[in-house]
This record gives structure tokens, sequence and C-alpha cells, in this order.
């Protein structure tokens, strides 16, 4: 057990970071951050900042040796980095379940030969490879990038006819899997910690929706039959045992209208869709990550009450810093800022977290709160 007064050391200081650093401060671990970027938002709240690449040998064992632990918030740091750290530290999640779920050939193919459910796919390293792939398939499908796909990135959506050589030309990337479109009546994700010994405690799960590949909004607890529920909750914690997961997982998901799931992607941090876990839960996605890689107890993950997240991207930034009256007058509002001096369309630059007596209101309450803020910056307001 790493007891709290111990370093945790954390690689990648973006927003996920600086919220596990904050929550770990508050524990009482002092937190060393490595980010390439001087001003990751992590920084101001680490105890110790080392700027550079995610590969650079001598800040990996700075880094190393100034921890008891460590952690990481980013999938695409290199997994011989990881490889490095964990031969002078305890590193969580193992380097080998980054090295399966940062690169989708492998991730999927985790996933197909342990018998887990995922959308039919097809390895695609060529032109010819991909009008070979496309033939399989009846329907749309989705051409996704290998490596370093995130946030909808390096996708390109086909239909039956679309012309093979000039898709790949289009995609420009080295590796991908031609995937099947699936017509999902839901997105849904769960966030599953395990501890060394072997337990697991999932949180309850979260329902997601995606504009233009990002994260738009998370409505917990998810809209399911219970059936759905417990179906969706054991596949996270099988999937977790199989990896030999210590950490937390997030497990993203696709509901089919007859109540099926299919697995889409892993990603063995802190997710995106459990930020509003700080607020609705008992115990946050950030706590239970550290309490996991340090050896703690799990803490409780029951619901204090429904809640909605809305992500708050670059875009609302078009005429400068947002006038954020609206949200900060809702009652069951908390705004989270990342503290990003840029802003970028499509940058995830805070978000919101609505609390109310049903998740329904949350999103109501959410979505009027942010419409005035969305038509200073020239957007449209969100659906409902
Ligand atoms: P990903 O980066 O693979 O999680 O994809 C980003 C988003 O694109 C997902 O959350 C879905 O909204 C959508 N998407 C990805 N794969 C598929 C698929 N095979 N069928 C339908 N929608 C998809």
């Amino acid at each position: 057990m790493i007891p709290p007064g111990k370093t945790i050391g954390i690689i990648g200081g973006g927003q996920l970071g600086r919220m596990l650093a904050l929550t770990a401060r508050r524990m009482g671990y002092r937190i060393a951050v490595l980010d390439p970027e001087l001003a990751c938002p992590a920084g101001p709240v680490a105890d110790l900042v080392l700027t550079a690449p995610f590969d650079d040998s001598k800040a990996l064992r700075r880094l190393a040796e100034a921890s008891d632990v460590v952690t990481y918030e980013f999938e695409n740091i290199p997994a011989e980095s990881l490889r490095q750290v964990a031969s002078l530290r305890p590193v969580f999640p193992d380097p080998a379940v980054l090295h399966t779920c940062q690169h989708r050939e492998r991730e999927k193919q985790f996933l197909q030969s342990s018998g887990f459910p995922c959308p039919k796919f097809e390895v695609v390293a060529s032109a010819s490879d991909l009008g070979t792939a496309l033939k399989k398939f009846s329907g749309k499908t989705r051409l996704k990038s290998s490596a370093f796909g995130y946030d909808g990135k390096g996708q390109l959506a086909l239909e039956p006819g679309n012309d093979p050589e000039t898709a790949w030309a289009q995609a420009n990337i080295p590796r991908a899997i031609l995937e099947e479109h699936v017509p999902f009546v839901r997105e849904l994700s769960v966030l599953v910690a395990r501890n060394a010994q072997g337990r697991s405690l999932a949180f309850p799960p979260l329902e997601n929706r995606h504009t233009a590949g990002i994260l738009e909004r998370t409505v917990f607890p998810a809209r399911l039959t219970d059936a759905v529920a417990n179906d969706a909750l054991a596949l996270a914690r099988r999937i977790a045992d199989k990896l030999g997961l210590v950490g937390l997982l997030g497990v993203e998901m696709f509901e089919l209208p007859e109540g099926k799931i299919l697995v889409n992607e892993l990603a063995p941090r802190v997710h995106n869709s459990g930020h509003l876990t700080v607020e609705a839960c008992h115990t946050s996605q950030f706590e239970q990550q550290i309490r996991a890689v340090c050896g703690l107890p799990f803490g409780m993950v029951a619901p204090l009450c429904p809640a909605a997240m809305f992500n708050l991207l670059g875009d609302l930034w078009t005429k400068g810093e947002p006038d954020w009256s609206p949200v900060l007058a809702l009652p069951g509002g908390v705004l989270h800022l990342y503290g990003k001096t840029q802003a970028r369309p499509g940058r995830k630059m805070g978000h919101l977290t609505v609390r109310a007596p049903t998740p329904e209101d949350a999103i109501r309450l959410g979505t009027e709160a942010l419409a005035p803020i969305r038509q200073s910056a020239g957007l449209p307001a969100l659906a409902l």
C-alpha cells in the first residue's frame, strides 16, 4: 500500500492529470507530473513538474525516482516509456494494458479473441486491402486509424460504393481497421476499477452523446433497463479481469436496438464521461483510480443524485472568454475550467456538471443555461 504522504507520478499533465492531481492532493499525496507542455493544466497543482517529451529517458528516470508509484492519464504514451519507468517503480495500469488499448488493431484483436462482443472489423494497410475489406461489408463502414486515434480523429465514414483508392488517399494513415457502422440506440460507458488482489468495482453505467466524434454530454444514471445495465457492468468487469487491470478502465459501448451491447473502445485511465462522478457519486473516478493504484480499499460508487455533464469546447471562446453568469446561477451547477490559455475549436477547455432531481431535469437545466453562452459564440443551442 502506498499511503497518503507518498508521491504519485502522473505521465500526462492534461485535464485528466489535473483532476487526478487535485484529488490526490486533497487526500494528502504529493504529485509529480511529466508532460511536454510547459503550460500543461496539471502543472499548477503538482509538487514537481517535468517538462519533456514522453520518450525522454532522463525525464522518465527522474519521474520514477521522485515517485513511489506511477500512473498515466493519456493513451498515446510510448509503451516503451512506461516499461522504462516500470523497471524502477510500480506502474499501474501495467504497461502491457496500455500497449493493448492504445492501438485499435491490438485492442480489437484482444476483444475478439477473448470473446467480448465488438463490431465486425478487418485490418487494412493499403488501398487494395481496403478494396478487399469493403467487399466483406454490405452496409456503411468506418475506417479508423490503428494508432493515435481519439475523439473521432483519424476516422472516415464510408458508404458501400466508395472508391477504396480515394478513401485510402484521403485517410492518409499507414494502418487502420475497417469497422461496420453500428446503428446504436445509445452510447454507454462503464468505469471499472480493479485492484492487485483481483477485486473489481464498477460505477453505474453512464449515457453518452457524441458530436463529430467528441463527447458532447453524459447523463447519469444511464436510462437503461436493469438487464442492459447489468450486462454492461458484468462485461466491463470481465474485460478488466482479462486484462489483469490494476487501476481504472473506461469501457465505451454501443447499445443496439434489442438491448445487445458491443464494446467500442477501452481507455485504461480516468475517462471524460466519468467527470460527473465528482458530484454525483460517493467516490469520484479520480479518487477511485488513486485508491486502485495505491492499493487502498475502494470507495463507495453508489450514486448521490442524477446529473448531466456538458463538455465546454474551445468553440465557445471564438469571441473571447465566455460570460459564465447563466451557469454560475444554476443551483445544481458546477463549472470546471482546466486553466488552458489557448482555446481552439474542439479543444476541451472545461466542463459543466448539473445535479438535479432527475436526469431529464439535469439535461434541460444545463442545456438552457448553456444556450445564451453558445449564442454569444455564434453556436446553435444543444439538442435536449
Ligand atoms: P471512437 O473514437 O472510436 O470512440 O469514435 C468516436 C465516436 O464516433 C463514437 O463515440 C461514436 O459516436 C462514433 N462511432 C465510432 N465508431 C462507430 C461505429 N462503428 N458505428 C457508428 N458510430 C461510430
